[in-house]
């Protein structure tokens, strides 16, 4: 929230500023100027001779020729004090050059090679050249009309942009409008830090894209803005044009995957969504269809490209309704981070047809809402990891709650059947328990028939919660019948042999029925078969060796403990013999 005001407040202070001291000293050509085109050799001694040969008319941004000619009248009431300077759009440009006729019909002249076009940048990439005669009072007061040539111009806004401005002003603007500009980049890439970091741990699909966004918001700001003429000196026309048009391309595809990915699953319909993602990549393609058909110029490249983002816009506004209308929750952050920047945008393109005059310096709020975009989106994206791991760890409890359930015995509370044959299963690879016992409630029918099923249930709970106090795995796998599985004592005392501890089991069992059914008179016992398991052992037949010595157990009186086979007194005994 700090940080938003923070930034509201360096937008309310840097939208004043250019505003503040320049819009009074700009002014725009577009209605004054009229345009002529020639070979690259056109010289401005046979221009002015062809003067009425140029073009004012609604047509006149429609040109062709290698060196395109622009005139404009230069009125007292609309120059600039000092020094005046010619602006506009330097995207692609090479060589300038810009001549002053005065009312004596002698022309001044001054010639600008590519590399001094770039060195003449301006806030929000463009050029700015002196207009010769204009820094003396005695020749500016002379001078009827300019004239400006641009050598291989690449879009109509090298032209149509044109406007008149006070060169010290500009001067004065440049550093603390970089500074602006450095502080916005600084501001965009923050959030990129923080995907970058988050991703390795969680990775969303949406973080990737908001990333790709971001590093395209960064250095189409740093390209378009000029910043990049001051920090690479080096960077020509061209390759900063081919940035700028290639990121802003990027950034928008990137900006449907990211739609696509961020919203919740089921709240964009499927059939919307590869609408929004061809429409995200056409711009992808028209750039490369402009850049590779432009060899010489086409002043239409500017308004393809621009007007290729338009099925776009319309799909990503019919998305936001339509995901609203589902009820998504993530589609309001993409809502707030896009309103600025369709406002922006909707207001420049309005100014630019034309539409009404407006206040050029909006034109910086559209860097404003770009970076303003990536923030609330990193917002949105905070959010939604934050609520994406909510519902992970909600789906988490169920399962093992589900788990749990299905691996419950009902009546006992202890592990059933199921849980049973995990344990064992897993006993395998861990080796924690070295026997197996299945312990039978001896003539529970009788129990059942005597004292009534209510009872008989009140006894299964209380032998149910009495094993689960042993530090043995127990579980109850059939109506009267338990499963043990054996822990050696963690001293090693009783290791090998659990038929003594079994019997006291069996005795503590007896007493805890007696205590807690007084209704049963008579005592409850119980007969145990146990078994070993070996290595590799197979559940089926350690069940089956331990249910046999159960079996023995029953036939042998009941109310014992049998570890060995007595049908096979000569054998070799597994854990030797015990009777409770
Ligand atoms: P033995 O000593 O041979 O094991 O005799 P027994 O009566 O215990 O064995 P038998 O298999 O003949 O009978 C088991 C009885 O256990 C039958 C059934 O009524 C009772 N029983 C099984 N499940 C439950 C239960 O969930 N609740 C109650 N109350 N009784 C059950
Ligand atoms: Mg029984
Ligand atoms: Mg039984």
């Amino acid at each position: 929230m700090r940080l938003l005001a923070i930034f509201l407040a360096l937008l309310g202070f840097c939208l004043a500023l250019p505003a503040s001291s320049a819009s009074a000293s700009a002014v725009r050509l577009a209605d004054d100027l009229c345009t002529f085109g020639t070979g690259p050799e056109g010289k401005i001694s046979e221009v002015i001779a062809e003067s009425d040969k140029f073009n004012c008319s609604d047509s006149k941004f429609d040109f062709a020729g290698t060196k395109l000619w622009a005139k404009f009248p230069f009125k007292a009431d609309i120059i600039p004090p000092g020094t005046v300077e010619i602006q506009g759009d330097n995207n692609g440009l090479s060589s300038i050059s810009v001549h002053s006729l005065l009312t004596d019909g002698t022309v001044m002249s001054t010639y600008f090679t590519e590399r001094q076009v770039v060195e003449s940048w301006r806030p929000k990439g463009h050029y700015g050249l002196p207009i010769p005669g204009s820094e003396n009072p005695a020749t500016r007061s002379q001078i009827t009309s300019v004239f400006v040539s641009l050598d291989n111009p690449r879009v109509a806004s090298s032209i149509t942009l044109m406007e008149l401005k006070s060169k010290k002003t500009w001067d004065d603007l440049k550093l603390p409008l970089s500074a602006m500009f450095a502080l916005l980049c600084g501001m965009a890439i923050m959030p990129f830090f923080y995907n970058a970091f988050f991703y390795g741990a969680l990775r969303y699909s949406f973080m990737l894209w908001h990333s790709i966004m971001i590093a395209g918001t960064v250095v189409y700001t740093f390209s378009s803005s000029g910043l990049i003429f001051l920090v690479f000196p080096e960077t020509d026309l061209m390759t900063k044009f081919l940035l700028n048009y290639w990121t802003l391309a990027l950034c928008i595809a990137a900006s449907g995957f990211f739609l696509d990915r961020f919203v919740e699953p089921g709240k964009i319909a499927s059939w919307l969504r590869p609408l929004l993602l061809i429409s995200a990549v056409l711009p992808v393609f028209v750039t490369a269809y402009i850049f590779q058909s432009s060899d010489g110029y086409d002043n239409n490249i500017r308004n393809y490209y621009h007007a290729s983002f338009v099925p776009y816009l319309l799909i990503v506004l019919y998305t936001m309704g339509h995901a609203l209308r589902r009820g998504s929750k993530a589609i309001w952050f993409q809502i707030a981070a896009w309103t600025p920047i369709i406002a922006f945008s909707a207001d420049r393109i309005a100014r630019g047809m034309d539409l009404y005059l407006g206040i050029p310096e909006l034109d910086y709020g559209l860097y404003f809402a770009l970076v303003l975009e990536t923030i609330i989106l990193a917002f949105g994206v905070a959010n939604r990891i934050m609520r994406l791991r909510l519902k992970h760890e909600h789906t988490l409890r169920e399962q093992v709650e589900l788990t749990l359930l299905a691996e419950t015995d009902g009546l006992t509370a202890i592990g059933n059947r199921r849980a049973f044959e995990k344990a064992f299963k897993q006993n395998l690879t861990e080796r924690r328990y070295g026997h197996l016992a299945i312990l039978d409630i001896d003539f529970f029918k009788q129990v059942n028939d005597q004292y009534g099923h209510e009872i008989g249930d009140e006894v299964l709970r209380v032998v149910g919660r009495e094993l689960s106090t042993t530090r043995h795995f127990s579980s109850r796998i059939g109506g009267e019948e338990f499963a043990l599985l054996i822990q050696p004592d963690e001293r090693g005392s009783r290791k090998g042999n659990p038929t003594s501890e079994l019997s006291e089991i069996c005795q503590l069992l007896i007493r805890s029925v007696h205590a807690n059914v007084p209704e049963i008179r008579q005592p409850v016992t119980f007969s145990v078969g146990v078994a070993s398991i070996p290595k590799r052992a197979s559940l089926r037949a350690v069940m089956a060796k331990a249910d046999r010595r159960l079996y023995d157990a029953k036939n042998n009186g009941r109310n014992q403990v049998v570890s060995f086979d007595l049908s096979n007194l000569s054998a070799k005994p597994d854990s030797g013999t015990a009777a409770a």
